[in-house]
């Protein structure tokens, strides 16, 4: 075994999933699946103030610095529905821009493996459910974010051509939609899960009704935070291939917006009028994607039950209401 350290940088690492990694890097046990490679680690935790990195300078610079041995790139510029639809071009550009600089100064600097987040937006807008790994270019995203979805497909194209012209060992998740603690909790522009539990939280606080937008009726799987840190961790540790592994609960875990608020109103404690405002739009009915080819790595991984890990997050979030992004 190597004695030299590990250095593991998490450009975009002060975000909802960086917190969450940090977190897992303190709580799992050294040398375990999900923990840190050796108590002697390094883990550096990136924001923009660090520099930016859509200039290749700011990156480099970043990389001399603290010469990482493993990233985990989670940069990126992201925004809720509204903002992708009226900057399309700044969506595409900064993350071109932003994968392009992490993943040459990574290659510049012999990083032994990257792993770089991409989203499930890069899937076709028609496409056969369940989803899987391998449709990510089998067709156009859907119109409304395709800047932002098309930064983020490319990243696997890069990754397959920089190993095959140089070798390079870099990968990419696909993660479903994330919550926990750290999130952006926006009232405009945030998604689901932190949204509605803002909501809820004045609506107890003031009250007043609990209105949630839309009907209801459409299914989506989350993933908490967490969890997921746990799987970057095993990714960037075990995960041999260059393909992008969907990292998911599963397909029988799909829930409809209306047990998500639910389940907030429960872990909120509120006791008012829930309504529901139809005339708002309710975007995809559904997105479902399969993680079968991550539970024949881990079948036996165990995931959050969703309600224990909603309660966290609230938890956090009325702790923090004072720092949280709201
Ligand atoms: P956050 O918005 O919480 O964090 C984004 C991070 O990127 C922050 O640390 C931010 O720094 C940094 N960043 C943004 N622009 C720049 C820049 N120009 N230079 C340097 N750093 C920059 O995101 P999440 O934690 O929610 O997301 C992490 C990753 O997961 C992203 O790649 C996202 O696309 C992906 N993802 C998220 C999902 C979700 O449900 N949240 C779902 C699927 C994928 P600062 O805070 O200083 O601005």
């Amino acid at each position: 075994m190597s004695s030299s350290k590990n250095v593991i940088l998490v450009p975009g690492g002060t975000g909802l999933v960086g917190a969450a990694i940090d977190y897992v890097t303190q709580h799992e046990p050294v040398g375990s699946r999900y923990g840190k490679f050796a108590e002697d680690d390094q883990w550096v935790f990136l924001s923009s103030k660090d520099g930016d990195l859509r200039d290749l300078a700011q990156t480099m610079a970043i990389f001399e610095k603290y010469k990482p041995t493993h990233v985990i790139h989670l940069a990126a510029l992201v925004g809720g529905l509204f903002k992708n639809m009226k900057y399309k071009l700044t969506f595409l550009r900064d993350n071109l821009l932003i994968n392009d600089n992490v993943l040459w100064a990574s290659k510049e600097h012999g990083v032994k493996k990257v792993i770089s987040c991409l989203s499930t937006c890069v899937f076709p807008d028609k496409v056969s459910y369940p989803i899987d790994e391998s449709h990510v270019h089998l067709g156009p995203p859907h119109s409304s974010n395709f800047g932002y979805a098309h930064g983020k497909r490319l990243v696997d194209v890069y990754n397959h051509a920089y190993n095959e012209e140089f070798g390079c060992n870099f990968t990419a998740a696909i993660p479903t939609n994330i919550f926990g603690p750290h999130d952006n909790y926006d009232l405009e522009d945030s998604h689901v899960i932190p949204g509605l539990v803002h909501k809820c939280y004045l609506a107890k606080k003031n009250g007043t009704p609990f209105t949630v937008s839309g009907s209801g009726t459409p299914l989506r799987q989350f993933i908490y935070s967490r969890d997921l840190a746990k799987l970057f961790i095993w990714q960037l540790k075990e995960y041999p291939e260059i393909d992008p592994i969907i990292l998911s609960v599963g397909e029988e875990d799909e829930i409809t917006i209306k047990q998500v608020a639910e389940s907030i109103v429960k872990a909120v404690g509120f006791q008012g009028e829930v309504t529901w405002d139809s005339s708002k739009a309710d975007g995809q009915y559904k997105k479902t994607a399969s993680n079968s080819k991550l539970r024949k790595y881990l079948p036996d991984f165990q995931f959050t039950p969703f309600d224990v890990a909603l309660q966290e997050s609230v938890d956090w979030f009325v702790q923090n209401y004072d720092k949280a992004r709201t």
